[in-house]
């Protein structure tokens, strides 16, 4: 039986980057996942790179703002990373960073706009608020009701649906071994190694056990689920949120555009249509009393009429048919914070999810895979430590 030095649990964008950051490290990498690669979160979601704090991070008051800014410099090693990826991959990932803007409508948005900016800032964000001539000159599409926008130039967007299948292929490149359709089943400490018992699933025959010195957890929704196989309790969150995407027009929309007193995030794709998200939840389906997650959330009016709604601040969105919405799932943690390192006690366990993890999965994976490498990532990472939730474990 092969032992690899690292077996990675999922395919998803945080997978297939720490798996292709380890197998380029020359490390032995499994990689598992139960489904095909970027069925999940990392191929349903918006695309957007924000490296502003979002809404969700301000609209709770100035002290929650401030704890969430923890992972400011996350978004700053971000904006390296994504300007790089296509070149080290050497393939396109519909990568665009023409610039993020994030629009005020009211005095009291502008004071919240003026605040967190002051607080990027003093993390090192490049960010300047427009208003006036210069925002309507800049960006000539916005609503007349939008006063202001937090304006940061690396901003854009990168397609997901083809970012994390070029990240697989890499991994591949340098002898990482992918089996999809496999699902862990079981993880548990044998001696100096973990065993991952993997169960049938759709394309795989048989169970096996594979051994790992370490083993990654990069499971997206299923994260708890994973760490309960290894008797660990972590606190992350399945979130269900709605998407809805426009007919194809001319390019208009060149930014990506969020709100920074609601729910909004739109930009136009390389084909043209128009992609609305930005937080609008979808109703996660139970049964037996416990939330489904093999099931997509069901969508909820609201959010529908929410993401159309949202288009109200660039009105040229409002002649687009909306042709597709969808649902998908991610997940928080309780302190909006990544959940990223060793797991305390579980010696050569890692766990990376939690946040905006496509925009900062790069720079996830990248540390991760260090940490798993040498132990030592170039920039700490305890802030973000599984071990703040240590009390949770008494085991
Ligand atoms: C609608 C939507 C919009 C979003 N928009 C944005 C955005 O614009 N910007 C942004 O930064 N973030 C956004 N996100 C969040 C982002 O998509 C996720 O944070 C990111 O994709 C997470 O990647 P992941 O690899 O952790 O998870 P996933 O892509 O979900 O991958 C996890 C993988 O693990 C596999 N797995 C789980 N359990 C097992 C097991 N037992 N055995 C084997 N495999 C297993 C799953 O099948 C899955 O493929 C959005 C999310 C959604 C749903």
């Amino acid at each position: 039986m092969t032992v690899y030095d690292t077996a990675v649990v999922g395919g998803g964008l945080l997978g297939c980057a720490t798996a292709w950051h380890l197998a380029r490290a020359g490390n032995r990498v499994l990689l598992v996942e139960k489904d095909q690669v970027n069925r999940h979160a990392s191929g349903q979601n918006a695309g957007s790179l924000h490296f502003q704090l979002e809404f969700r991070m301000v609209e709770h008051g100035d002290d929650a703002a401030r704890a969430a800014a923890r992972a400011l410099p996350l978004h700053l090693d971000a904006v390296r990373a994504w300007a790089t990826i296509e070149d080290e991959l050497g393939e396109r990932c519909g990568v665009s960073r023409t610039g993020g803007l994030m629009l005020a409508e009211t005095p009291a948005e502008i004071a919240v706009l003026d605040r967190k900016a002051a607080l990027e800032r003093e993390y090192g964000l490049d960010v300047a608020v427009l208003s006036g001539p210069e925002l309507r000159r800049f960006a000539p599409y916005l609503a007349d009701t939008v006063l202001a926008a937090g304006h940061v130039p690396g901003e854009g967007k990168a397609n997901p649906r083809l970012v994390t299948p070029a990240l697989a292929r890499a991994a591949g490149r340098h002898g990482a071994v992918l089996r999809t359709g496999c699902r862990v089943t079981g993880l548990h400490r044998r001696g100096r190694h973990w065993e991952l018992r993997t169960g049938a699933g759709p394309g795989d025959t048989a169970g096996e056990t594979h051994l790992a010195d370490t083993v990654v957890l990069a499971g997206g929704v299923w994260t708890a689920e994973l760490a309960a196989m290894a008797d660990v309790r972590l606190p992350v969150f399945p979130v269900g949120l709605t998407m809805s995407a426009t007919a194809r027009s001319r390019p208009f929309l060149p930014h990506l555009i969020q709100h920074v007193g609601r729910r909004l995030s739109m930009k136009q794709t390389e084909d043209g249509n128009v992609l609305i998200g930005g937080g609008w939840p979808a109703k996660l389906v139970s049964r037996a009393g416990r939330v489904d997650l093999e099931t997509n959330p069901e969508l909820r009016y609201e959010s529908l009429v929410g993401n159309a709604d949202a288009a109200r601040v660039v009105p040229a969105v409002f002649d687009l048919p909306v042709i597709r919405t969808w649902t998908g799932m991610t997940t928080l943690t309780p302190d909006h914070l990544p959940l990223l390192g060793a797991v305390p006690r579980r010696p050569g366990l890692y766990v990376a999810t939690g946040g905006s993890a496509f925009t900062l999965g790069l720079t996830y994976a990248r540390l991760l895979a260090a940490m798993v490498v040498t132990g030592e990532p170039d920039r700490s990472i305890e802030d973000y430590s599984p071990s703040r939730f240590g009390a949770l474990n008494f085991v």
